[in-house]
């Protein structure tokens, strides 16, 4: 079918299309009505239906490939492999939902998981789904303060941990940092269960804390019924990363979830029952919500875990692991891909890459170097998709299960069916013409598998992210973007990422986007700093391909002065960085997002707040040292 007209299907007439979406998926029994929008802009899937998550990617498919893999949990970390078939998975999803059960977990509490890529988290995440428990996974790599913030908005019955997570081969204790949260949160959990790696030593708490290998002995034939669920219940709290504040607790429903996923794993990856999926991504983040645990399941197929690094034991590991178990599709992030591209490809071509047909990329923009590169190296197809951790599906993208469009390099696609995506002017509100830079905004009903809400704050919800724009509710993004006039996105950076120059706003991703086009960088940051004068000044923190280009100060200054004139040429000189530093790495976050909120904060003397997801502290010593000079 073209996609035009599916597209317009799902926006003219939602409740046909959905309804026939959601026969992708097990009810246990039928939802009288598609679509409730009566309280705008609460939108309720599914009414009066009721479905499970768990069924639906696990017991669904033992009736006709109980014996094919389901999960496949590999550690470069501990050197471990193993693949569970869907039957196995059953098992062990049961022993823990059993083992949750024992500890008093109910239908509607919540159970925390702090967990590294390892198979029993997933275990766990089925086990909460499978009896209507309220699963709020919590990012491995956030410390204590995060994780009691997160302890504290849930407020968790049970929280799953472990002893240790590991990361470049060192050990990197769980336990001493929860205890630490617990006991900062105001709430606690009534048990701990703990899986015991044998990587750190940990200190029990008596009463509390609960051996998970011990407590399994007990439960080795549990059979734990599945627990149905209204479809507007709640499956999951999954906090947003925090980038740009204090971060929501996106709420989601079990339905139009379950429809969502089924869907799009159906039309944008286009993954068949059999196959296998490994999208490199952390169970912590919404992509290892959907497009590790429950999406790639629910689509029949196999799916990979995998803890540790890209480039360990060499850039050629994920490759390795594509050739052995026939992976199909792939989703990793554009942070990912340039981390590869500084090893030589041959660590690539070295392994049968036959099986897969596309790679996904998504989580910050794909600029088209990094593209480029790693197309031409796979040889296959590579699609950008734009989302975002509330909507947990994509928004942009090329649905190529549909119809095979064509890409745009620099644009994640076109809008997904069911999302009414505009661009409107921020201060009018007006719709923008083509090519003209606006906000992106969704017009409500959000499609199925969106969030439901703010967890237990439906005023936040309705406050941080709805706005009546000429008569028409609409849900914001945050993100500037343009649309061309072919009807292609680009999206241009985050709303709050705006800087004011003596009353002019600019955006920061411009600015970078204007550096980057020197040949020498590879990579940029650009923040607004406080200035006596202007009010805000632009600083750009760049990395060189080649550091002997600045190894005197001599060149140095030359180089600054030698960016500066390209920006002047493609942005005026008001958009003219103040200062532009070299650097050889920039402050990260695990999952690839640039801190600007931290840098930002450095710059201007102040404290970095919460920084503990980040990739590399040394990063911000480098910022600082910079500083200085
Ligand atoms: P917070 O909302 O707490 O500040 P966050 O926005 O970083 O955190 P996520 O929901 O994980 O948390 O990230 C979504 C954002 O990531 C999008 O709004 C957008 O800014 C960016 N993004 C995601 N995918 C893409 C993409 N394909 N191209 C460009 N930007 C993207
Ligand atoms: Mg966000």
């Amino acid at each position: 079918m073209n996609f035009a007209d599916f597209y317009q299907q799902s926006i003219d007439n939602p409740q046909t299309f959905w309804a026939k979406e959601a026969e992708r998926i097990d009810w246990h029994k039928p939802y009288n009505e598609v679509l409730d929008y009566s309280h705008p802009p609460f939108a309720k899937w599914f009414v009066g239906g009721e479905t499970n998550l768990c069924h639906n990617a696990v017991d669904r498919w033992l009736k006709t490939q109980s014996d094919q893999p389901a999960l496949i949990a590999i550690s470069t970390e501990t050197g471990s492999e193993k693949v569970y078939s869907f039957a196995e998975l059953h098992r062990e999803v049961q022993r823990t939902a059993a083992i949750m059960q024992s500890l008093g977990v109910v239908k509607g509490d919540r159970v925390l998981i702090y967990m590294p890529m390892i198979a029993e988290a997933a275990f766990a995440m089925l086990a909460c789904a499978r009896i209507g428990a309220i699963h709020s996974v919590v990012f491995g790599g956030f410390a204590s303060n995060s994780l009691a913030t997160r302890i504290e908005d849930a407020k968790p019955k049970l929280i799953v941990s472990v002893d240790a997570g590991s990361r470049n081969q060192k050990r990197v204790p769980y336990k001493p940092l929860l205890d630490a949260a617990i006991e900062l949160s105001s709430h606690k959990p009534r048990h701990v269960l703990l899986v015991d790696r044998g990587l750190h030593e940990m200190s029990r708490v008596a009463g509390r804390d609960v051996d998970y290998a011990q407590a399994r002995q007990h439960h080795m034939d549990a059979q734990v019924p599945i627990t149905w669920l209204a479809s507007d219940d709640v499956s999951y709290i999954l906090y947003t990363s925090g980038t740009t504040g204090k971060p929501k607790g996106v709420q989601r429903d079990v339905g139009g979830h379950a429809v969502a996923l089924a869907s799009s794993m159906k039309h944008i990856y286009c993954g068949n029952p059999g196959e296998t999926y490994f999208s490199t991504s952390d169970i912590g983040w919404v992509v290892g919500h959907s497009y590790i645990v429950y999406g790639p399941l629910i689509a029949g197929m196999a799916t990979i875990m995998y803890e540790g690094l890209p480039i360990y034991p060499d850039a050629g590991i994920w490759w390795s692991i594509v050739e052995k178990y026939k992976v199909t599709r792939m989703f990793t992030a554009p942070t990912a891909v340039r981390v590869l591209k500084k090893h030589p490809t041959k660590l690539m071509h070295k392994y049968d890459l036959s099986s897969l047909k596309t790679l996904y990329l998504a989580g910050e923009p794909l600029d088209e170097t990094t593209s480029d590169w790693i197309a031409t190296a796979l040889g296959v197809p590579v699609i950008d998709n734009y989302w975002q951790t509330e909507t947990g599906w994509p928004i942009l993208t090329i649905a190529k299960g549909i119809e095979d469009l064509p890409t745009k390099l620099g644009s994640p696609g076109i809008p997904v069916y069911g999302y009414k995506v505009k661009i409107i002017n921020e201060s009018t509100g007006d719709l923008c013409g083509a090519n003209e830079k606006g906000v992106v905004v969704i017009e409500g009903p959000l499609p199925p598998g969106c969030m439901q809400t703010v967890y237990g704050n439906d005023d936040r919800f309705v406050k941080t992210y709805w706005t009546r724009n000429n008569g028409t509710l609409v849900y914001s993004t945050f993100d500037w973007g343009i649309r061309d006039e072919d009807g292609y996105y680009f999206i241009l950076g985050r709303t709050d990422d705006v800087i004011n120059v003596a009353g002019h706003r600019l955006g920061t991703r411009e600015i970078e986007e204007s550096i980057s086009s020197h040949a020498q960088v590879s990579e940029v940051a650009v923040v607004g700093v406080e200035d006596k004068l202007k009010g805000q000044v632009a600083v750009a923190f760049a990395i060189l391909k080649n550091t002997a280009l600045i190894d005197t100060e001599d060149k140095r200054a030359a180089m600054e002065k030698e960016i500066m004139t390209v920006v002047d040429k493609h942005l005026g000189s008001l958009a003219r960085p103040a200062r532009i530093h070299f650097v050889t790495m920039l402050p990260k976050t695990r999952s690839g997002k640039l801190l600007r909120r931290g840098l930002q904060a450095i710059c201007e003397g102040r404290d970095p707040g919460d920084l503990t997801t980040i990739e590399d502290p040394a990063s911000l010593d480098q910022i600082r040292a910079v500083l200085k000079e």
